[in-house]
């Protein structure tokens, strides 16, 4: 009865989110007096697969079929419920992403499991089977109280940070019968969007608004993202108004962000827009409006020039 791990591919390597839903899922292995499988769906090398065990993972199954090599949800989740139940694992953990929002409710029927989404705790076991999960973007917390035997838990980006030790996982193939019905949706091609940090798995976002005044103006705040290792994003209007792409509009129509730091330049902080990033841990906010609503939010206010301040801001990471 071990507890089982979604661990998400990357081109070939486990996604940093998949990394915290290892060492979040070896955690509650502990707790449970048992110990942590990863399920592995693609292609990956087996040094990559057995670094699991640096989370926690004491076994990794390898699901390598090449029909899988494309993400997609109805075949995944077969996968991953195979793995459930040969493993008999009683608690599923998965990393929140569009893959799994595509799995998590087809595992559940699958599994005839109790499924808590944007878990941001670990359970609370004196309380039966209790999680604390986020909800209304963050504004919100739910406790959740999973009372089915099988419990599918999607954990939120950014609830845990691993620690890492020398272990490695044993490796097993893995290959459940799949059936056409896995297939009835397929996906013909995955386009990632560009950039040198993807914004999803950003730790370090530097994003901007309409005060910036257009697209030429970008540099400043490209700029200071490379000089931090930050990923870039922007507010709805400024992708509306093709100054930026689509991929990097956050808030409530966007992606939803929760990194480490999120330093919004020239951004009124309207709610909607609040609700993409008011996960992330510390928000900077640089505005020349000391009225301007995402002061209320900030950790760091600047009211400032973007002009003035971005450029001073990269001058000054650069001399760390
Ligand atoms: C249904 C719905 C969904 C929406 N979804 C989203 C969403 O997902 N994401 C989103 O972002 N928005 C969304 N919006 C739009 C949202 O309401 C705001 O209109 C938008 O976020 C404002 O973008 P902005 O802050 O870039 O622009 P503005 O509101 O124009 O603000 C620009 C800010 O820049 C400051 N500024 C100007 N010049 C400078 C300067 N030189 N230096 C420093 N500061 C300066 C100004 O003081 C101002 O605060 C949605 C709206 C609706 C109705």
């Amino acid at each position: 009865m071990s507890v089982l791990i979604f661990a998400e591919l990357d081109e070939g390597k486990l996604k940093k989110s998949s990394q915290e839903a290892i060492f979040y899922g070896a955690k509650v292995a502990a707790m449970l007096g048992t110990s942590a499988t990863a399920i592995v769906i693609g292609q990956a090398d087996d040094s990559e697969l057995a670094s699991a065990g640096r989370f926690g993972a004491t076994k990794v199954l390898h699901a390598a079929d090449g029909k899988l090599n494309e993400p997609n949800g109805m075949a995944y989740a077969t996968v991953v419920s195979a793995a459930a139940q040969q493993e008999s694992s009683k608690v599923v953990v998965l990393a929140k992403s569009s893959l799994a929002d595509a799995m998590t409710a087809r595992l559940a029927g699958k599994l005839k499991a109790g499924l808590a989404a944007n878990v941001i705790e670990l359970p609370d076991l004196s309380a039966g089977f209790r999680v604390k999960s986020s909800i209304y973007t963050g504004k919100a917390f739910a406790y959740n109280d999973l009372k089915a035997d099988v419990k599918i838990l999607a954990i939120k980006k950014n609830t845990i940070t691993p620690e890492e030790s020398e272990a490695t996982a044993s490796v097993e193939t893995f290959s459940p019968t799949l059936n056409e019905n896995d297939f009835v949706i397929t996906v013909k091609k995955t386009e990632k969007a560009t950039g040198d940090v993807l914004l999803p798995e950003a730790d370090l976002v530097v994003s901007a608004g309409r005060g910036l005044k257009g697209p030429e103006n970008w540099a400043i705040v490209e700029d200071l993202a490379k000089a931090l290792g930050a990923a870039t994003a922007c507010s709805k209007p400024v992708s509306d108004l093709d100054w930026r792409p689509h991929h990097e509009h956050v808030g409530q129509t966007g992606i939803k962000v929760s990194p480490n730091l999120y330093i919004a330049a020239g951004i009124s902080g309207a709610i909607q827009h609040l609700a993409g990033v008011n996960s992330s841990k510390v928000i900077v906010v640089i505005n020349k409006d000391p009225e301007a609503p995402f002061f209320k939010s900030a950790d760091y206010g600047i009211v400032g020039d973007v002009f003035d301040v971005l450029p001073r801001l990269t001058k000054a990471v650069q001399g760390l």
